[in-house]
């Protein structure tokens, strides 16, 4: 046995110390930081992988931020996997399954595929599928014999620029651009058409310049995977589906299973950043790293729908947690995510200020309108549904999904949660919250006298306060009204 002298602390325990600073404005920052070894972020947050918090439509609206969003993993492998899928098509600039007709069709049936669909073009494909052409308004519009076949109006194959799959952003706009084109059919290395990328949805990405997305302009996505042997089948289907991060899903990250999870996940994935956790040490972080993992999830008993430091007694506070795990992470050069008990942006400042290069999100984000579920009214409010994912119901909900049944009533009793359900007041659009958040992280920076979070690392110093300086720092000797 073994007790430490040191005191953990979290953070209501600490303020930062004002810094000489030569911002002048909000704006002058960067918030710019990394998810993982790979994956960039215009803003450092995550949304959690909690079935009340994250599907395809927060992974979207976080991605679209400048944030990213982790899929929980608590359904069937097959929609886990469609909910990646829709993320990566979501803000897409490559469309998957552009309208075609054969290249056997006349004019008039492609006049009406072109009117039924409401386009002005139509890729034209031979017998297995290649690309021999491509049909315009402007080729049949003037034609006077529509029992013609397209294959004598459309623009061939040989005069057509085409594109292979890997096509980054930047090179399809400088090809459109050069070349005056409107249209720039994906095509494969036997011509078979794989896509089509139109100069609208190029602009249309261009314009959200603040999104996270992968080389290709697709909004980045992650998906949790859980350490059961069972889960690689999960892994697979959601890398086949395009997730740019897998995250081991698991509360005692510093185990054996996570250990070996990661090993596995990174072997079997070299290409795909995988993050382990969660941990709440430094030995935490480097036996992670150690089995390859990209970035490190932080966070024991520290969300606001936990009850695990109740339940076994074990976790460190938050602050401390992050600090010591930062350490290690820095030298090691992976990432750290601060995951759980944010509640404003003063939280979210300190966990970065303490190492963090992203903060992961739960309970804040769950009264969105991008969260899953609907609102409901407590009380004449209008609120929504947040639980842990190691509460009771979401132990029982899991098991049933699993065995593809109902829970014996008998069974639930065998459940021991370390979480609860709750609700969380109905908050509107995800943006806004995110807006708030990331207004009190720039604020925050120009205290420090940063311009980025790597020199708020360098310039924050923390100080212990106590319970009377926690009061004055909250409104207080006032009614407030707004
Ligand atoms: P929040 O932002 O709500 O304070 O914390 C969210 C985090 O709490 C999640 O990202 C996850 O790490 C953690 N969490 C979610 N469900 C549970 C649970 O049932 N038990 C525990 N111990 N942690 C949970």
């Amino acid at each position: 046995m073994n007790i430490r002298s040191d005191t953990a602390l979290t953070f209501d325990d600490v303020l930062l110390v004002p810094k000489r600073s030569t911002v002048a404005s909000r704006q002058a920052v960067n918030t710019r930081t990394l998810f993982s070894r790979r994956i960039e972020l215009k803003i450092p947050i995550a949304s959690s992988n909690m079935d009340t918090v994250t599907e395809s439509p927060m992974a979207i609206a976080m991605a679209r931020l400048g944030g990213i969003g982790v899929i929980h993993r608590f359904m069937t492998v097959e929609r886990q996997a469609s909910e990646v899928r829709r993320v990566k098509h979501a803000g897409s600039f490559i469309m998957d399954h552009p309208y075609s007709v054969s290249g056997d069709s006349t004019v008039r049936q492609a006049r009406e595929e072109m009117e039924k669909h409401g386009v002005g073009g139509l890729m034209v494909l031979g017998k297995r599928e290649e690309l021999i052409g491509v049909v315009s308004t402007r080729d049949v519009m003037f034609e006077e014999s529509e029992s013609r076949p397209i294959s004598e109006v459309m623009t061939t194959r040989e005069k057509l620029v085409t594109v292979g799959a890997g096509t980054s952003l930047d090179d399809a706009r400088s090809l459109l651009h050069t070349h005056r084109l409107e249209k720039l059919p994906v095509v494969d290395h036997n011509g078979r058409l794989l896509g089509l990328i139109t100069a609208q949805d190029v602009m249309k990405v261009e314009h959200l310049t603040e999104a996270t997305r992968d080389a290709r302009g697709q909004l980045c996505v992650a998906a949790a995977i859980g350490v059961k042997d069972s889960d690689l089948d999960r892994a697979e289907a959601c890398v086949k589906a395009g997730a740019d991060a897998l995250v081991v899903d698991i509360a005692h990250g510093h185990s054996d299973l996570a250990i070996t999870m990661v090993r596995t996940l990174k072997q079997k994935y070299p290409q795909v950043d995988v993050v382990g956790g969660n941990v709440a040490t430094a030995e935490g972080v480097g036996d992670l790293v150690e089995a390859g993992a990209d970035a490190i999830k932080v966070g024991v008993g520290s969300g606001s729908i936990c009850i695990t430091r109740v339940v076994t007694g074990f976790g460190v506070p938050q602050l401390t947690a992050v600090a010591d795990c930062a350490r290690a992470g820095h030298d090691l050069n992976v990432p750290i995510i601060a995951d759980g008990g944010i509640r404003t942006s003063g939280d979210l400042t300190k966990a970065i200020a303490a190492g963090a290069s992203t903060v992961m999100i739960g309970s804040m984000l769950a009264g969105t309108d991008e969260s899953p579920g609907a609102t409901v009214v407590r009380d004449g409010r209008r609120v929504k549904v947040v639980r842990g994912m190691a509460s009771l119901t979401a132990n029982i909900d899991r098991k049933e999904i699993e065995q593809g049944r109902e829970v014996d009533p008998e069974d639930w009793e065998k459940v021991v949660p370390e979480g609860v359900e709750a609700v969380v007041p109905f908050r509107g659009p995800a943006k806004e919250i995110v807006h708030q958040l990331v207004g009190g992280l720039r604020s925050g920076l120009s205290y420090a006298g940063a311009t980025t979070i790597q020199e708020l690392w360098q310039n924050a110093e923390f100080i212990r306060i106590t319970s009377a300086g926690k009061r004055e720092s909250g409104v207080h000797d006032v009614t407030q009204t707004f």
